[in-house]
């Protein structure tokens, strides 16, 4: 059963009643462009077929009510009052995209309360965005109910400042722009330092790739320190550098000031300024059908992100050398890092190899063997019924 089914079906068990409608968000999967997000960067994520979704009814009784399909139990919340620390587990996403609605419109959006339930394809942990799915259809969904007519690029910010403040993962604007405003068959260049997106065509199935997603099964979490940690010490680079964000810094700048930022800050640095680079060469070989040619850039993220960066764990760097070993292209960790999973970009005749060589990986460490999945480009969050 897709997750709109599901969510419906589980709305009406729940509440004894049809929802006023259903929405869902797909996740994302970002081809190249990683930590660069909240550096005022760029990068080139799409959105996977995988999604969540929702139904949804405005209430009467002044309480929130969220329950998930991925979760026991129900939450049941005052609407009076929602704010940063009012809700802590999981409905922090959800509910936090309500009370960021509120600040935005500066309405009381709901106020009479609102039941929600949700399902969700898209597996939780594994760099391909569950929160920013669950984030984008609530979103889309209040924005419906309450009638507040934003724009798809103000309810990703809503995403965000659910996810920054209620939930307390500092993380950037990427993941709720893929899910709110991709294409089928396209990525989107974002530009997060004003958020312009433009789309670009991929063709991947035409040259005959695909990309495969495979779970290490490592487990992040965003709001553990290691994320939090390496956008400070960006900060502090960039401040070391005398710019306004590392979108700014040169790899000249980088040279001079070597001493002055240390090791660290200069290897943190030195990621971002890079992978700002790989994924602006990306865009024209795109533009060219050289889609090939990503693969070396994509490699090239991923040492970057092990080396400099420091986000790979050991599962990701045996998953991505056994995926080149058996033919791909290029692979690399995807999302924020510490686990979740690696992405690779294989010629189609080549995608057995490559899932039998990752198998034998995981075989030689004792683990169960992950089973990459195929995603293609798909479509952003939008109204299901
Ligand atoms: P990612 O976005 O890479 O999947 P995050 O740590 O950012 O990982 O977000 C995962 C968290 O989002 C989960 O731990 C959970 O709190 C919340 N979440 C995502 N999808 C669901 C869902 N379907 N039901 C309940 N909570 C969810
Ligand atoms: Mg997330």
């Amino acid at each position: 059963m897709s997750a709109g089914s599901r969510a419906a079906a589980l709305f009406e068990t729940t509440f004894a009643g049809a929802p006023e409608g259903l929405w869902s968000a797909p996740g994302r999967l970002n081809l190249i462009g990683e930590h660069t997000d909240y550096n005022d960067g760029f990068a080139l994520p799409f959105a996977i077929p995988q999604r969540t979704a929702v139904a949804a009814d405005p209430r009467s009784d002044g309480r929130l009510v969220v329950v998930s399909a991925e979760r026991p139990g129900l939450v049941d919340t005052a609407s009076a009052g929602l704010a940063p620390g009012t809700v802590t587990d999981w409905s922090a996403y959800p509910l936090g995209v309500l009370w960021a609605l509120r600040q935005a419109s500066g309405e009381e959006v709901l106020g009479g309360g609102l039941s929600l339930a949700i399902a969700s394809d898209v597996p939780p942990g594994a760099g391909l965005s569950s929160s920013a799915a669950l984030e984008s259809a609530t979103a889309l969904a209040i924005n419906d109910l309450a009638g507040l007519r934003l724009n798809r690029h103000q309810l990703a910010a809503a995403g965000r400042l659910a996810e920054n403040r209620m939930v307390g993962a500092p993380t950037g604007i990427l993941d709720q722009l893929a899910s709110l405003l991709s294409r089928p068959d396209a990525a989107l260049l974002l530009d997060c330092r004003d958020g312009e997106t433009t789309p670009v065509d991929l063709g991947l199935a035409a040259a005959g790739l695909a990309v495969l997603v495979v779970d290490s099964g490592v487990q992040h979490r965003l709001s553990d320190g290691g994320y939090a940690q390496r956008r400070a010490q960006c900060e502090a680079a960039a401040e070391v550098l005398g710019v306004r964000s590392l979108r700014d810094a040169t790899l000249a700048g980088l040279e001079a000031a070597r001493e002055r930022l240390g090791d660290v800050l200069y290897r943190r640095a030195r990621h971002v300024i890079t992978e700002n680079a790989r994924v602006l060469s990306t865009v024209p070989l795109v533009g060219q059908g050289e889609l090939r040619e990503l693969g070396p850039l994509i490699t090239a993220s991923h040492v970057s992100l092990r080396d400099d960066f420091e986000v790979s764990v050991p599962e990701l760097d045996a998953i991505v050398e056994a995926a080149l070993g058996a033919g791909a292209l290029g692979a690399r960790l995807v999302g924020g890092g510490f686990g979740g999973s690696a992405l690779t970009l294989v010629p189609r005749e080549r995608t057995d190899d490559v899932a039998a060589a990752v198998a034998r990986t995981f075989a030689a460490r004792g683990a169960a063997a992950p089973t990459p999945v195929e995603v293609h480009p798909s479509a952003a969050a939008r109204r299901e019924a």
